[in-house]
């Protein structure tokens, strides 16, 4: 998949609506639209990567930073303690090929 076809990226240029949650130079987080806790946020690198894999072997700055974001949602959101999730690959149920954070939080989680 091309950046032009890109869900997130088309998320990203605004193309596509979304519920902002926070904004930098290099990263965008927003809601996701079928949550599956009380905050379900997803976090994106404005650049297109594939997976959290390329992400991290092109630019694990970027990862860290996003792991900084999911915290300070969590901070806000909760008391600090979330869950985050990388689904790579379709058998891991990985629907959109821009990498992408889900950050679960808001309330206590089932095990
Ligand atoms: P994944 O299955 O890990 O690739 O996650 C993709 C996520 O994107 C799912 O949780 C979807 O609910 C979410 N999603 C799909 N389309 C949108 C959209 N237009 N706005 C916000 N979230 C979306
Ligand atoms: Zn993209």
């Amino acid at each position: 998949m091309t950046t032009n076809d890109c869900l997130f990226c088309k998320i990203i240029a605004g193309e596509i609506p979304s519920t902002k949650v926070y904004e930098d130079e290099t990263t965008y987080a927003f809601k996701d639209i079928n949550p599956k806790a009380k905050v379900h946020v997803l976090i994106v690198p404005r650049t297109h990567y594939a997976n959290v894999a390329e992400l991290a072997k092109a630019d694990p700055a970027e990862l860290a930073h996003i792991v900084e974001v999911a915290q300070s949602i969590a901070d806000k959101e909760f008391h600090g303690d979330y869950r985050l999730i990388f689904n790579t690959g379709l058998d891991a149920g990985q629907t959109v090929f821009h990498v992408h954070a889900h950050v679960l939080t808001g309330e206590q989680l089932d095990e």
